[in-house]
């Protein structure tokens, strides 16, 4: 075995399902006596739930969490806080609602007290991106990552069954840059497997059944697993493509993930076969091969495959392949423009991921 560092995060977590339960006595530990609470305008009805849970010790409800943290609502959000001196911020809802808080925090000080409703792992990662002026950035800071995290199953029982499925591969997404990340090491290996595994179990079934609570507990646990990979390594051309998809051309999140993994683990295979190896051995799959394993998995999620379906024109395969491969993220494998354009063509299409490129 080669040396390697690891620097654990902190961050008190607390899992389980009904642990929002325990969310005043969280605060009273803390000697918070003041909370705004964060959500969505759609899960404004589980941030109200959450002020009545508390009564006094909430002072109010900011409901305007949106996608790619825009500056303006985190400026409103900041307004609210100091007019109800909140002495720290509670965000309940998915990455969206998870980056608004950080937003707050990192500029205020405020703690920060994570409740995550999806899959999407933000609470575990000191990475906050942000939209100025219809630009979005993304800077890191450890303080940027919630100091308490709240992994309460039952709020993840209202995910639809396709949103918990794009999530779920969301988070698997992190765990397979975690283990080809130029800073990877033994333990953050350890979890990213564990992470992959557990999530490729019950994705299929939370897919099928919503309700089925002992699934659900599963695939958080996941999630939390595969988020602190992504908050402990350096993400690669997968994560650097989504970045580009979604930022210049507005594509839904989890959705472009949940496409482009299968491609991105076919282009970087040849340049890793030890890591092929061990994913295969965690994914549904009977030739040893990752990326029969992905496209299995995500049949049986039965989720859409082609970046077309979202709206993707073909002319923007090419500009895309160009912003991706100007500042590549470290990669296995060089990033060569031709192979990244026949990669996005085949993820616009929703061909079946192949290792011939
Ligand atoms: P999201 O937070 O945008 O949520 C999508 C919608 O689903 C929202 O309307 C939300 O209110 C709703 N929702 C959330 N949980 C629900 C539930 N349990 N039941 C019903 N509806 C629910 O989606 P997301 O995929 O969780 O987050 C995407 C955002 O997070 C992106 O902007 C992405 O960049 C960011 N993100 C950041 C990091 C990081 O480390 N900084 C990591 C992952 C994602």
């Amino acid at each position: 075995m080669s040396s390697f560092s690891y620097t654990a995060r902190p961050c008190r977590v607390l899992f389980g399902a009904g642990t929002l339960a325990k969310l005043p006595s969280e605060l009273f530990r803390q000697n918070l006596k003041a909370a705004l609470v964060l959500s969505t305008p759609f899960q404004q009805p589980e941030a109200l739930a959450v002020t009545q849970q508390l009564g006094t010790v909430a002072v109010g409800i900011f409901s305007e969490a949106t996608m790619h943290t825009p500056l303006p609502v985190t400026e409103r959000g900041i307004q609210e806080a100091r007019l109800k001196r909140a002495d720290c911020v509670i965000s309940i809802g998915g990455g969206s609602t998870t980056g608004l808080g950080k937003a707050i925090s990192i500029r205020t000080g405020l703690p920060h007290i994570s409740i995550p409703t999806t899959y999407a792992g933000s609470e575990m990662t000191p990475h906050l991106g942000e939209t100025v002026d219809g630009i979005k950035t993304t800077r890191s800071d450890p303080a940027i990552q919630p100091a308490t995290v709240l992994y309460d199953v039952n709020l993840t029982m209202s995910l639809p069954g396709e949103m918990s499925a794009t999530s779920g591969i969301n988070a698997i997404a992190h765990a397979v840059e975690a283990l080809y990340a130029p800073d990877t090491n033994p333990i953050i290996r350890l979890m990213a497997l564990e992470g992959v595994r557990v999530l490729a179990e019950s994705l299929p079934l939370v897919a099928t059944d919503e309700s089925n609570a002992e699934v659900r507990y599963q695939a958080l646990y996941g999630a939390w697993l595969c988020g602190t990979c992504l908050g402990s390594t350096t993400m690669s051309l997968h994560h650097k493509l989504c970045h580009v998809i979604g930022g210049s051309f507005n594509m839904p999140h989890a959705e472009t993930h949940t496409i482009l993994l299968p491609h991105t683990i076919a282009y970087n295979i040849p340049s890793m076969p030890e890591v092929n190896a061990d994913l295969a051995g965690v994914l549904p799959c009977a030739d040893g091969n990752s990326i029969t394993g992905l496209n299995n998995l995500l049949e049986k999620l039965g989720v859409r495959r082609a970046l077309q379906s979202y709206g993707l024109k073909e002319g923007d395969i090419e500009k895309a392949a160009m912003i991706a491969v100007k500042n590549p993220y470290a990669n296995p494998r060089p990033v060569e423009k031709e192979k990244i354009q026949e990669l996005l063509r085949r993820a616009w299409a929703g061909e079946a991921a192949r290792a011939d490129m």
